[in-house]
This record gives structure tokens, sequence and C-alpha cells, in this order.
């Protein structure tokens, strides 16, 4: 028997497509036994999946929060908190003042390109959901200013270009800090995706570990078995256990299904372990 695991997906409540209650008809579809719903630092999607039918499934709090570490923005996953935690709701609360303020800024820099009302569109777009970079593209998408999402992230939103808005995100001592106090475990997301050198990406993980820290994702979306195995001696290296998701946003050619199994993480200690 295979044991199908999630710990990491998105809904509408942050830049995921799929509303929480179809997000879990899907996964139960999927023969999914454990879901966390991590939305980038919103519990809504959390929240509005209670009204959801949750039968055959185990939801398991979580959320994805942003947080800065030597001038690079870094995501930490948190899972098993308890989402009623002051600690967790004042720092989701800052978060969401920091996005609606970096969405202004965001919008004034790509004006100053001769792309004006970017602020109204990608609100739009946004609505009620945690607002993000991934609605100003599609906003731009639409609008004919670029061809696709990731030409919106190329030439305006990613790494280094214009709507690179540097935000204060809280630390990653302060982001793992609430995790730990509100009860939960902090897992650091798709270590290989900051494309740190070998001797960066030690240090994050040292830093990490030595905050309290418990795990790190060994498998984030599509990857390489290349990749999984560096990233599974990666945190055996720190004493770290395996954590794993697919990261979905929403139905994508270039993109991973929703469920992960369980045996990703062979014989090192899983979070699933303390979790389930
Ligand atoms: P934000 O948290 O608002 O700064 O936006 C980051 C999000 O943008 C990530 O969580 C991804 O979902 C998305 N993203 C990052 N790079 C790309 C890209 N090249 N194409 C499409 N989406 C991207
Ligand atoms: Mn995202
Ligand atoms: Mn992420
Ligand atoms: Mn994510």
């Amino acid at each position: 028997m295979t044991l199908l695991i999630d710990f990491h997906t998105h809904t509408n409540a942050s830049d995921g497509e799929l509303a929480p209650a179809v997000l879990i008809a899907r996964a139960r579809e999927a023969g999914i036994a454990a879901l966390a719903i991590t939305d980038h630092d919103t519990l809504a999607g959390y929240h509005a999946a209670q009204t959801a039918d949750l039968s055959g499934i185990e939801l398991v709090p979580g959320v994805e929060i942003s947080c800065v570490w030597g001038g690079t923005t870094i995501h930490v996953v948190g899972l098993g908190f308890d989402p009623a935690a002051p600690a967790m709701v004042a720092i989701l609360q800052r978060l969401t003042l920091a996005r609606n303020e970096r969405a202004v800024k965001i919008s004034e820099r790509l004006g100053a390109r001769n792309i004006p009302g970017a602020l109204e569109g990608a609100q739009a777009i946004a609505g009620d959901s945690q607002i993000g970079r991934p609605h100003f593209a599609q906003w731009m998408v639409a609008q004919g200013h670029v061809s696709s999402m990731n030409s919106a992230f190329d030439k305006y939103l990613g790494q280094g270009k214009i709507g690179d808005v540097k935000t204060f995100w809280p630390t990653l001592e302060s982001a793992v800090t609430t995790i730990v106090e509100s009860g939960g475990l902090a897992i650091l997301a798709h270590p290989l995706k900051y494309k740190f050198t070998r001797m960066k990406l030690n240090a994050l993980c040292q830093d990490f570990k030595a905050l309290g820290g418990v795990a790190l994702e060994v498998l984030n979306g599509r990857q390489t078995h290349d990749e999984t195995a560096r990233l599974k001696q990666l945190a055996n290296q720190w004493a770290l256990q395996a954590s794993a998701g697919s990261d979905f946003h929403r139905d994508w050619q270039y993109g991973a299904t929703l469920g992960v199994e369980a045996a990703i993480a062979g014989d090192m200690p899983a979070v699933w372990e303390t979790l389930l």
C-alpha cells in the first residue's frame, strides 16, 4: 500500500487557482490521505476548507511564510501549528500589510515603464486573495503587455527586475520562531530554488536548524532524481527531517500534479510520522 501525502499546495486564497473545497475534492480523487494547504502568508484557504467535505482526508494546518535571510527571500512552510495562536495570527496580519504596500510600489514602478493601472488590474484578479506577483503577471498577460506569466517574471517581476520590490518581510528567525511558538513544525521550502552556492545553502541550513527548523523539502513539485538525492543528503547532513509536496498552484503542463508518495523519504525520518 502506498501512502500519498501532499504538504505543499496553494488555493485561490493566495496565488493558486482552485477554491479550497475544489482542491480537497481533487486530493480525494487522487487518493491523498493527508494534505496541507500552504498558501502564501494566509490561513484563509485553510479556514475556508473547514466547511468542505473532509471525509477521508486529514487536513493539516499549513502556511508558506515569506521571510528574508541574507538579503534573499526565503519560504518557510509551517505545518501542524495552532491556527489561532496569537503569534501566528499577528505575523500573518503583518505580512498581508507588507504585501498590500508592496503591490502599490510594484504598480508605481510598472507605471514608470508605461504600464499604467497595474494596481487596479492586479487587485481585480486577486479579489479577496493574498495579492502577489503572479496576479500582476496574470494581468500583464491579459493586457497583452507580455505573452506569458513566465515572460512577465523574466522581464518585469522576477529577481532583480523592476517589479521585484524589496519588501520588509520578517526575518527567517521571526518566521521559524513564530511557527515553533505556535506549536508547529518549521520546514525549509524548496532549498534548491534559491540558487545558492553549496556554501551558502549550508549556511542557510545551519541557521535554520539553530533557529528551531526541523525539516526541509526533499521534494517540491517536479524535480529530478539527482535533485532529490542531493536534498536528502543535505537534510541528513544537518539532521533535518524530510517533508514533501507538489507546490500545486494550477493544472499546468509543466507543473506537478497533486500527491507525493511518502516512500520518497526512504529510511529518513519524515514530518508525516510526527503529524499523522
Ligand atoms: P510573491 O510571493 O508574491 O513574491 O510571488 C512569488 C510566487 O510567484 C511564487 O510562489 C510562484 O508561485 C510564482 N512565480 C515565481 N516565479 C515565477 C515564474 N517565472 N512564472 C510564474 N510564476 C512564478
Ligand atoms: Mn506561489
Ligand atoms: Mn515557495
Ligand atoms: Mn508554494
